[in-house]
């Protein structure tokens, strides 16, 4: 399944919506290429106009999305919001452990608790933290991604999801980004023990 001798391990990166993990994430893999290879995950939202089919997630119908659930072919999945799932598939993992590559995840934190808990010592999860709560509102209000209602739920969601902290091995504070950035690579060059002269 995958490559001679390789042993792949995964990272999670988790926090509520708008902590910035999908920007450390991103960070990362700009920075270890050759080591990560992002999980992309199925969802059924819309697509947003900058993101790419296949890249930043699998885009499905929602029958195309139960087909999944229905084959088995999901690690995990949420339904984030209301009528909005998200999963990982296990041919995601497969593929990117047959690459040679440790995994980083992107995702909330009921699947992180869930992922982790399936992998065990295989897996790094780390909660992503804003310095405070009202950080975290305007974070989501400036991003204008979110209409009105969807903006709600996602504040009443992330009040919720910051009580998980404590669930995860690693807790990482996301006050300054460059800082963040940097912490978060001295975390998975330990876990991964890698660095970046490999590339
Ligand atoms: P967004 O719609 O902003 O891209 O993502 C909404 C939330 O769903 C984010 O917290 C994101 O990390 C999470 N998410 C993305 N993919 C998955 C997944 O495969 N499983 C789970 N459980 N959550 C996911």
């Amino acid at each position: 399944m995958s490559a001679r001798g390789f042993k792949g391990r995964m990272v999670i990166f988790t926090a509520p919506s708008g902590a910035g993990k999908t920007t450390i994430v991103r960070h990362l893999l700009n920075r270890y290429k050759r080591q990560l290879g992002f999980s992309t995950s199925a969802t059924t939202r819309e697509k947003r106009q900058h993101e790419v089919d296949g890249k930043d997630y699998y885009f499905l119908s929602p029958d195309k999305f139960r087909q999944k659930i229905n084959d088995g072919a999901f690690v995990e999945y949420e339904e984030v919001y209301q009528d909005q799932f998200y999963g990982t598939l296990k041919s995601e993992i497969e593929r990117i452990w047959s690459l040679g590559k440790h995994i980083i995840f992107d995702i909330e934190v009921k699947g992180a608790t869930n992922i982790k808990n399936m992998y065990g010592d295989k897996c790094m999860a780390v909660f992503i933290k804003p310095p405070s709560f009202n950080v975290l509102v305007d974070r989501l209000k400036n991003r204008k991604s979110e209409s009105e209602s969807s903006l709600n739920k996602r504040i009443a969601r992330m009040k919720k999801e910051l009580s998980y902290e404590s669930s995860f091995d690693k807790v990482l504070v996301n006050d300054l980004l460059p800082v963040a950035c940097k912490e978060a690579e001295i975390m998975i060059e330990a876990f991964l023990n890698i660095s970046e002269e490999e590339e």
